[in-house]
């Protein structure tokens, strides 16, 4: 079963979640394989969707959105896009779209950016959207103030946090092809305290200070974690192992808790939208070729078919449909 773990740590302005995916990440390679249109991931594109999917939901159960996270690496590299996608249940899918060779070394910035510099786009999508609201997205090239490559999809999100949210934020994650697992550490904002007189005094230097060292310490405590080991052990042996010293505070599960699983949000009317998009001169052409437009999920591998008549149907208007007006009654 797949693990998450959140924690604090006593005294200090720093908070942390662990995750270790087993059957959800296994699920997500095993629903590539059985499409027969795929072939199996390149070891490092394999690695690289699983510090992905890990990453995706540290960051889900860091913000408890309720919606879902899409986290996106996209550039002109082999690896056309990658994307890990988590719900606030923490239901999981990903998938990448590798079109050109890769090397079996390759490291990201070779994966995904290829020619460019590749970006990194994080999209909050709401559960349920208000008429006219569009999803949140904030992105990031996958490359420092320096123009340097980010190394890894650590980087690149800590990258991404430091821009978009301000938020200093150590993250480690590693994936093999049975486990993805990650750990995140990440320093509070620091409140001003109130006075007597009810007014907000701003945290004085020693104290920023003071939280800002705590921070670097248990972000260094993190870093001294291996890769092997993040993918070997448990969350428990691991924490021990990195935080023994520390007054480490522990969230207990509780039965409402979501354990990270595979799921998949497609659906018939889903591909009809998007066949919508494609317009009707090109899906009539498909049909005129081959009799009906099947469309495979890259998620989950679900085909979907469309035959004349029901593409006929999708580019109707039905009556059927409520009025977009009657929302706002
Ligand atoms: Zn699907």
């Amino acid at each position: 079963m797949s693990q998450i773990q959140k924690f604090l740590f006593d005294g200090l302005p720093v908070r942390g979640v662990a995750v270790r995916l087993t059957d959800a990440w296994q699920e997500v390679l095993q629903r590539h394989a059985s499409n027969p249109q795929n072939t199996p991931y390149p070891a490092p594109v394999l690695h690289m969707l699983g510090q992905m999917a890990a990453g995706a939901v540290l960051m889900q159960s860091n913000i408890k959105f309720n919606g879902a996270l899409v986290l996106q690496l996209q550039g002109n590299g082999p690896v056309k896009m990658a994307v890990a996608e988590v719900q606030s249940g923490l239901a999981l899918r990903a998938t990448a779209t590798v079109i050109g060779e890769v090397a079996s070394n390759a490291t990201l910035p070779e994966l995904i950016a290829g020619t460019g510099s590749g970006q990194c786009a994080i999209t909050l999508d709401p559960q349920y959207r208000l008429p006219g609201q569009q999803p949140y997205q904030g992105v990031v090239p996958l490359h420092d103030a320096d123009g340097q490559p980010l190394p890894d999809v650590a980087q690149a999100l800590q990258h991404y946090m430091r821009h978009s949210e301000q938020l200093d934020t150590t993250l480690i994650l590693a994936a093999n092809a049975q486990v993805a697992a990650g750990l995140l550490i990440q320093r509070l904002p620091l409140h001003g305290q109130a006075n007597l007189s009810g007014h907000n005094l701003t945290p004085d230097a020693a104290t920023q200070e003071q939280a800002a060292s705590s921070y670097q310490h248990i972000s260094a405590l993190a870093h001294s974690l291996q890769p092997q080991e993040l993918l070997e052990l448990d969350i428990d042996t691991i924490l021990h192992r990195l935080f023994w010293n520390e007054k480490l505070l522990r969230f207990a599960p509780t039965a409402s808790d979501p354990t990270p699983h595979f799921a998949c949000t497609c659906s018939s009317e889903r591909v009809a939208s998007m066949l919508k998009t494609l317009g009707q001169e090109e899906a009539d052409s498909i049909i005129a070729e081959q009799g009906q437009i099947e469309v495979g999920c890259q998620f989950c591998g679900q085909q979907y078919r469309f035959d004349a008549v029901e593409v006929a149907q999708i580019f109707t208007p039905t009556l059927k449909q409520p009025p977009v007006s009657q929302q706002a009654q």
